[in-house]
């Protein structure tokens, strides 16, 4: 690894509010959430129906676990809402004249949700991103290569915006251009990259094809988000070696906000912005709050969301959270190992439930396999039985004999009580992708 440039700068982006102790961040939050409460009652019919529904006033919240009163927004609901309320429905709580930026999510799973930042978001947003990319290492004087998409989709901006406010040259290059990520990472020598990890281990890839070595460029790190991986060992790993940098993990999403969560240098989970956020985990069969360590479903209030703020925002997303205090010094609640799962992604094979991202820990330990992937649901058209292949890419022909196909297929054993088909492929020929990954195909029957 590079040698950190840390040391000639404070520790921390934001020391007073990074290392605030628990009870004075609690006493900030409810402050927070009561004044969010009051104006979303007031200015948004959506959320003033939803407490009337249930007789809900905001005078009913006067401690942060009165929250639980509150009901949970859904993407469909907020869906729903645009379609009977065009463009934008009704839970825009800011008027027109404070709008900046339009920033709708991308729609991979349905129709897109806009969300919308005031001036005011711009800045809250550009702090939090600040305080994540100090916590991983970037300081001024880094030339940072955003190669996260820039236009609609928010981590772009967002990165630009930090960057530039840290004290960074920016190099906006945006999820494109593959060769031309290489050329900037040997001149000017971009010293921190930030992309999605399906993209980082292209760029790798094209690296090494041009016969440039990790030893050869100044990047020193790199975070990574938009799609799990970087959390998972065998990917992190994957990027640390073939990149020679630290890698970390970069949680966001559109509703909420970008680059929300990051892990700092400790990569001890990644670290929420709770004095933005209030961070619940849910327990999705009682809806109750799950204990310290438990995995749920993350549920997310935005305590200073101006224009389209969030009132318990139900993710889809699983997670653990933590309130110990990281060995950084950070106060700010983590998760350790990430995002563990989205709900959305859950496969469920012959009476077993997992996710792509434990296939993908699977094939990415295996070195004599390629980083790409696909999972292909299909039915067998004789028998009416649903058939998971998984389609990897040998680095070496040797390889494609029984006894190595036995010791993947027994690791997909171990690590998700099924095993799918595994079929080769030549190295290269799978897509490489350079924004979010597509790598489950879906070919059942009922899916026709
Ligand atoms: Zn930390």
């Amino acid at each position: 690894m590079n040698s950190s440039k840390s040391s000639e700068y404070p520790q921390y982006y934001a020391k007073e509010i990074e290392t605030m102790g628990r009870e004075s961040l609690e006493t900030l939050q409810l402050d927070r959430l009561k004044w969010q409460v009051k104006r979303c009652y007031e200015f948004s019919e959506f959320y003033r129906e939803r407490f009337d529904r249930i007789g809900l006033k905001p005078g009913d919240i006067n401690s942060l676990n009165d929250v639980l009163k509150i009901p949970f927004v859904t993407k469909q609901e907020l869906r729903d809402e645009q379609i009977a309320h065009p463009p934008f429905g009704r839970y825009i709580v800011a008027p027109p004249k404070d709008w900046r930026e339009l920033h709708p999510s991308t729609g991979t799973t349905g129709v897109p949700v806009n969300t919308i930042w005031s001036e005011r978001d711009v800045e809250n947003i550009t702090q939090w991103t600040c305080r994540t990319m100090w916590s991983f290492g970037t300081r001024p004087g880094d030339i940072v290569q955003n190669g996260f998409s820039y236009g609609l989709w928010v981590a772009g901006m967002s990165c630009h915006y930090a960057a530039k406010a840290i004290g960074c040259f920016v190099l906006p290059i945006g999820a494109s251009m593959a060769e031309r990520q290489v050329d900037y990472l040997v001149n000017p020598g971009a010293t921190v990259l930030l992309s999605t990890p399906s993209f980082a281990l292209y760029i790798a890839e094209r690296m090494k094809q041009r016969g440039i070595d990790p030893s050869d460029i100044p990047l020193r790190i790199g975070c990574f988000g938009g799609e799990a991986g970087a959390e998972v060992p065998s990917t992190r790993r994957n990027i640390e070696t073939r990149l020679g940098i630290d890698a970390y993990d970069y949680f966001g999403l559109a509703e909420i906000g970008p680059t929300c969560a990051s892990e700092c240098e400790e990569k001890a989970g990644i670290h929420w912005a709770e004095d933005h956020l209030l961070v619940e985990i849910i327990d999705p069969d009682t809806n109750q709050s799950c204990r310290p360590g438990e995995v749920g479903v993350v549920v997310l209030t935005h305590l200073t969301k101006e224009a389209t703020p969030m009132l318990r925002y139900w993710t889809n997303d699983f997670a653990r959270l933590t309130m110990e205090i990281c060995a950084c010094g950070r106060t700010h609640a983590r998760s350790e190992g990430g995002i563990l799962g989205r709900a959305d992604d859950m496969i469920i094979y012959k009476g077993a439930n997992f996710y792509p991202a434990q296939i993908e820990k699977v094939i990415r330990s295996f070195e004599e396999l390629g980083d790409e992937f696909r999972i292909r649901l299909a039915t067998d058209e004789r028998t009416g039985i649903d058939v998971i292949t998984v389609v990897a890419e040998y680095t070496t022909k040797e390889i494609d004999n029984e006894e190595f196909r036995s010791k993947v297929t027994h690791a997909f054993r171990d690590e998700m009580e099924v095993t799918p088909e595994l079929e080769l492929v030549e190295f290269g020929i799978l897509e490489r992708t350079m924004f979010k990954a597509k790598r489950v195909v879906d070919e059942r029957a009922r899916c026709a």
